[in-house]
């Protein structure tokens, strides 16, 4: 299958209020202008390094989101452009977030990033971090970013109830975090949640956000 007949199929599947980030991590430039000249704009990449190189030979008008996890050290290569970071698992990588985004003049995208797997090596806040971080003076004071709602990874199995329970308990936090501490507020409103594999259950347990790579792209090495 090709890229377009790929990204056909996906559009067909995924409903209106759905976005779907490309995940082109490992793929070449060549591959995410293909996607590129067939309309798609959001792209994901989870290594800032393989990022950087990529985002200057690509069009202005990509929304680009880092996925994976994000060192403090590294976040200053990306705050000049980044348009959506989905993996905030730690006060300090927020702080630093905040930090630089200032330096760049720009207020950037957040997701919390929570631990929802059953393997051990994902990273995530709890629910407990999440609330300890949100209720926190320092917080308060970030102007430079937003919080614009949560991000998980299922566990990887067959299993399917396993990973519907697992974004159903994401889907839960973000309802209880939306109704006691982002009311008022506009921004909050994604749920990331869903792969090549498990982006159909995604949906349906709520996803606003689905990060597919292979099954756009094919396998990676
Ligand atoms: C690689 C990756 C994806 C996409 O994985 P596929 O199975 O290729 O769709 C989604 N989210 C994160 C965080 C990733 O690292």
């Amino acid at each position: 299958m090709s890229v377009a007949e790929n990204l056909n199929a996906l559009r067909s599947a995924i409903p209106a209020n759905v976005r779907l980030v490309a995940v082109s991590k490992t793929k070449p430039v060549k591959s995410i202008q293909e996607a590129y000249n067939l309309a798609q704009r959001i792209f994901g990449e989870n290594r800032v390094q393989e990022l950087t190189q990529k985002q200057p030979l690509l069009p202005n008008d990509i929304e680009w989101h880092l996925i994976g996890h994000l060192q403090k050290n590294k976040v200053k290569y990306i705050a000049p452009f980044i348009s959506l970071i989905h993996s905030v698992d730690s006060f300090e990588l927020l702080e630093t977030i905040n930090k630089e985004a200032a330096k760049c003049g720009r207020t950037i995208s957040c997701l919390l990033q929570f631990h929802i797997a059953k393997e051990e090596t994902k990273f995530g806040l709890s629910f407990e971090e999440a609330v300890a971080l949100i209720h926190s003076e320092k917080f308060r004071e970030m102007k430079n970013v937003k919080i614009c709602g949560v991000m998980g990874m299922a566990t990887l199995t067959d299993d399917e109830s396993i990973v519907r329970k697992e974004f159903r308990e994401l889907q839960g936090i973000f309802t209880t975090l939306k109704e006691q501490d982002f009311r008022n507020s506009k921004d909050f409103k994604e749920l990331s949640m869903g792969m090549s594999g498990d982006y159909k259950i995604a949906i349906e347990e709520g996803s606003t956000l689905v990060r597919i790579g292979s099954a756009i792209f094919g396998e990676r090495a």
